[in-house]
């Protein structure tokens, strides 16, 4: 039984190409109705066995195992997440960045950060009188976020689609996988993957999702392939309202990479963090070795999720 993967899913019809086609034209398939029976139904991004008709068309047999299963976009075997944020307009949320990395490093998924709108940056002139207007980003002030989050372990790669600036380094990252964009609307999200496919015209500026009644809501999922064998959804993952929630104080803390060669050695076990005598997370936080940006969301995640529990 030929194997495939399904890069479409619409009206009950999966779009699986196989692992032997070289033309990479995708054969139009049914799912067998056990699935129904059993209560799963495939995916996106998923592996199956798949056999075909007559007419041309195919049946899904079976779904191989799957690595990851999103929910939003709901797609199988998603290795990577693209934290898509703009370094001005809108003005670049530090918070929000960490929050979404909570997020993908809770839920296992290698992450890497993409700063766009770089030919929106400010030079840094010192001999220049003139301060920087609101919500500009001085150029210094991109490269040091770019060193902090590189140094934690995060690939952090400042792109322009605008001007070409960064893309292959990007498509360098997505090569052979499967990977999902994330980020707020209007970061660029769109233009980047228009930059790195040609022919690709997906809409920008789409000014209707924010309003909330867009095409998005009715819009099926679909991967688009690259040249160098990576696939992308067609559509942004998780937003800042979906947010995962954690509900162990803890299980916070894991989820911020740098804390946990210090965290291992703090006194208490359990050690949130906060005041603790003989807390090596905040020995490192006042010798420089932790952001004070990083530890202070961390504290503010920490406290929404204590409000959060205090609710139930
Ligand atoms: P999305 O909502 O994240 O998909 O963002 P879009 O790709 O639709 O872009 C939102 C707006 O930002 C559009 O008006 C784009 O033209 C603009 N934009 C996107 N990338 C860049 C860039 O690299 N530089 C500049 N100056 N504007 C950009
Ligand atoms: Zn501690």
């Amino acid at each position: 039984m030929p194997a495939g993967l399904i890069v479409k899913a619409l009206s009950g019809y999966y779009y699986v190409l196989s692992e032997e086609d070289e033309q990479m034209t995708s054969i139009q398939c049914r799912a067998r109705g056990i699935f129904k029976k059993r209560g799963v139904s495939p995916l996106v991004g998923d592996k199956v066995l798949f056999e075909l008709t007559e007419n041309g068309e195919g049946t899904v047999d079976e779904i191989l195992p799957r690595t990851s299963e999103l929910v939003r976009p709901p797609v199988a075997n998603v290795e990577l997440v693209v934290l898509v944020f703009a370094v001005t307009e809108p003005t670049l949320n530090l918070q929000l960045l960490d929050k979404f990395l909570v997020h993908t490093e809770s839920a296992g998924l290698e992450t890497i950060i993409c700063l766009t709108k770089q030919d929106l940056v400010t030079e840094d002139k010192e001999s220049e009188a003139t301060v920087p207007s609101k919500g500009d980003m001085l150029s210094s002030g991109v490269s040091h976020i770019v060193q902090l989050y590189e140094s934690i372990g995060y690939r952090t790669v400042v792109t322009s689609a605008k001007c070409g600036v960064g893309i292959a380094p990007v498509l360098d990252q997505l090569a052979g996988r499967i990977s999902v964009f994330a980020g707020q609307s209007g970061v660029g999200k769109s233009s980047l993957l228009n930059a790195m496919v040609p022919g690709l015209q997906l809409e920008t500026n789409q000014i209707s999702m924010k309003l909330g009644r867009g095409k998005h809501t009715t819009r099926h999922v679909e991967l688009i392939r690259l040249s160098n064998g990576g696939l992308v959804a067609d559509t942004p993952g998780f937003s800042q309202l979906d947010f995962l929630q954690i509900d162990e104080a803890e299980q916070l803390s894991s989820c911020f990479r740098e804390f946990k060669p210090h965290s291992a050695e703090c006194k208490f076990r359990g050690c949130l963090h906060l005041h603790e005598p003989g807390c090596k997370v905040i020995e490192a936080k006042e010798k420089g070795e932790i952001s004070l940006s990083r530890y202070e969301h961390y504290l503010q995640f920490l406290t929404d999720i204590k409000e959060r529990k205090r609710r139930y």
